[in-house]
């Protein structure tokens, strides 16, 4: 017998969304429920053939596979891959009721599909790069040690020549009913484990897993300008899945050093340097070592003080994922001289004599301001 088409069994158009599709098989798969319609032989393909219709259409994988190649897509061999239980004997009745019931019952649906299979799962890798690495980018080698699939038993688990038997207390489906007064209710298959299946003859290399621990050399790129703490995503370089059910992800954690000398805001660098008291007073210059390796001289003026702010335009850090560069910001600080000698002394002794409040403004005035303050607190 011809097997209807997907949609047509929904009563769809080829179109539908999901939430189209969602609706369509709730409403259906009510209708056709066994427990209203008991020893409805009819009612009962019908449910069947709306739950193998949907469980197709749902995953957008097997329904691109259905729109390109039919039916084709999933028997025996042809079409690559989608050969886990859906269609014939038994199978279905489990996914239907968590798909109904589950959400009715507010109950989380389990991430459990045909034949057992499972996705890995996620990786975290941390690693941790100089900024000067985030300034020029690179491709990082990173060792994971990971679940790969089996390549003794392809990632099945059954010893390569055998394969596993579909489950003899469930049928396959991977869940079992039981009456328990007006309700039916359901479980996982004690025997299978949701599973559907199990193996008799277990792969010696993965002891039936499916799929074993290796360490995998991946090339990351890192891209210019990247900032601390970003996450990066390797899709599918994860956890290979339960026999053969999809991989994870791999999350790259990454963290920038702190630097000795460059402060990061962004894409812009601050960088302070201490300047001589005498250079900051009499006016000097210095030379500034950028991230690209290039020297860039800073004139100080005569007279600078402290905390003053010289701004190297684009000799900051790249931005990411464009040609644009941020700025590097120089701070100055003074520094006071230390240990001097009896000469130093006695010749900054003579400066001080030969002072006048020009040369100091921002001190004299700060402390004339504060003897009035002082004077009109004590009125
Ligand atoms: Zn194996
Ligand atoms: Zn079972």
């Amino acid at each position: 017998m011809a097997k209807a088409d997907f949609y047509e069994t929904l009563g769809v158009s080829r179109g539908a969304t999901d939430k189209d599709l969602k609706s369509a098989f709730r409403r259906l798969a009510m209708k056709f429920h066994p427990d209203k319609n008991p020893d409805d032989a009819d009612a009962e393909r019908r449910f069947k053939e709306v739950n193998e219709a949907y469980e197709t259409l749902k995953d957008p994988q097997k329904r691109a596979a259905y729109d390109q190649f039919g039916h084709a897509a999933f028997e025996g061999g042809g079409g690559g891959g989608f050969n886990g239980g859906f269609g014939g004997g038994g199978g279905g009745f489990s996914d239907i009721f968590e798909d109904i019931f589950g959400e009715m019952m507010g109950g989380g649906r389990q991430r459990r599909s045909s034949g057992g299979r499972e996705r890995g799962g996620d990786l975290r890798y941390n690693m941790e790069i100089s900024l000067e690495e985030a300034f020029t980018g690179k491709t990082a080698q990173i060792r994971v040690p990971t679940s790969i699939q089996c390549d003794e038993c392809s990632g099945s688990g059954a010893k390569p020549g055998s394969s596993p038997t579909s489950c003899a207390t469930c049928g396959g489906s991977g869940r079992v009913r039981a009456s328990q007064g007006f309700f039916s209710v359901e479980r996982t298959c004690p025997t299978c484990h949701g599973r559907g299946e199990t193996i008799s003859d277990p792969c010696q290399k993965c002891s039936g897993q499916g799929r074993v621990t290796e360490e995998r050399s991946l090339s990351v790129n890192i891209p210019a300008g990247i900032e601390d703490g970003t996450r990066i995503r390797l899709a599918g370089e994860g956890e290979a899945g339960l026999r053969s059910g999809p991989a994870g992800d791999l999350y790259i954690f990454l963290s920038v050093k702190p630097h000795q000398f460059f402060q990061r805001d962004g894409a812009d660098l601050y960088c302070n340097v201490p300047v001589s008291m005498t250079t900051a007073a009499l006016g000097g210059q210095f030379d500034v070592v950028t991230l690209d390796g290039a020297k860039t001289r800073v004139k100080v003026p005569e007279g600078t003080q402290t905390g003053r702010q010289f701004r190297l335009k684009s000799k900051g850090m790249p931005v990411l994922r464009s040609s644009q560069m941020g700025d590097l910001y120089i701070q100055i600080s003074i520094e006071t001289p230390q240990k001097l000698t009896r000469r130093q002394r006695e010749l900054l002794e003579e400066f001080e004599s030969i002072s006048s409040h020009e040369n100091n403004p921002e001190s004299h005035g700060f402390f004339s301001k504060m003897r009035h303050f002082f004077d009109t607190l004590s009125d």
